[in-house]
C-alpha cells in the first residue's frame, strides 16, 4: 500500500464519500445525485463502461472504495459532456470522473494497463523531458510500451499513418535527436512542482 493511500485509510476509516468530498476534483457534489440514471443513458461509452457514472456515485456512498478506485470505468471518459448537459441535478460528471481517476493514480490503486492511464502517462512523461512534446519519441514509446517484437508489429500496423504524417510534415524523423524543446526547461519544471505544491495542499495530500 503506498504511503499516500495507508494515510488516507487511516484518515477516513469507513468514510469513503467524505474522502472523495475532500480529495478528489468536484466531489462535494457526489451527494446531490439523486440516481435518476440520465448520466448512465446518455453517455456514449455507456455499454463499455463496467460502472457508470451513476454506479459510481452510489458505491461511492455504499463505501466501496477499493472497487472504485481500482475501477477502469472513470478512465473510459472521453469528456463529451453529454451527462452535464443532461443531468437534472447539474452534477459536473465529466469533472469528477476525471478527479477520480487522477485521486486513484496517486494512491496507485489506478487499474494497470489501462489505456488511456498508459497514454496519459507517456504523454506526460515525454512532455516534462523538454517542455514540449516530441511526437516520434511519443509514438515509439507507446507502440514499443509492451516490448520490442510488439513494438515492431505495432509500428508495422501503423506504417501508412506514420508515412502520412512524415510526408505531411507532421513527424520529423531528426526529432529522434532531442527535437525542439523550450528554452527554459528547468523554470517549467520549477512551475509545475509549485502548481503541484498549491494543489496537493489544497486536496489535503501533501
Ligand atoms: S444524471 Fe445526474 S442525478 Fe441523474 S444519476 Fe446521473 S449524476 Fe445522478
Ligand atoms: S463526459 Fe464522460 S461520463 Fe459524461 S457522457 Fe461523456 S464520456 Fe460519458
Amino acid at each position: 500500500m503506498s504511503d499516500l493511500n495507508t494515510q488516507a485509510v487511516a484518515r477516513y476509516k469507513n468514510n469513503f464519500l467524505r474522502e472523495v468530498e475532500e480529495r478528489v476534483e468536484e466531489g462535494n457534489m457526489v451527494k446531490m445525485c439523486m440516481q435518476c440514471g440520465v448520466c448512465a443513458g446518455s453517455c456514449p461509452f455507456g455499454p463499455h463502461w463496467q460502472h457508470s457514472p451513476q454506479k459510481i456515485f452510489m458505491m461511492i456512498r455504499a463505501g466501496k472504495r477499493e472497487e472504485v478506485l481500482s475501477s477502469d470505468s472513470m478512465w473510459m471518459c472521453t469528456s463529451c459532456y453529454n451527462c452535464i448537459v443532461r443531468c437534472p441535478r447539474k452534477l459536473p460528471i465529466t469533472h469528477i470522473m476525471h478527479g477520480l481517476a487522477n485521486y486513484a493514480h496517486r494512491l496507485n490503486l489506478a487499474a494497470k494497463g489501462q489505456p488511456t492511464r498508459d497514454v496519459a502517462r507517456l504523454f506526460w512523461n515525454n512532455l516534462m523531458k523538454t517542455g514540449r512534446i516530441n511526437e516520434l519519441t511519443f509514438s515509439l514509446g507507446l507502440y514499443f510500451k509492451d516490448g520490442f517484437i510488439q513494438g515492431i508489429k505495432n509500428s508495422l500496423a501503423m506504417q501508412a499513418a506514420g508515412l502520412g504524417l512524415l510526408k505531411a510534415k507532421r513527424l520529423n524523423p531528426m526529432e529522434i535527436f532531442g527535437g525542439h524543446k523550450c528554452k527554459e526547461k528547468s523554470g517549467i519544471h520549477r512551475m509545475i512542482a509549485k502548481a503541484r505544491e498549491i494543489e496537493d495542499r489544497r486536496r489535503g495530500l501533501a
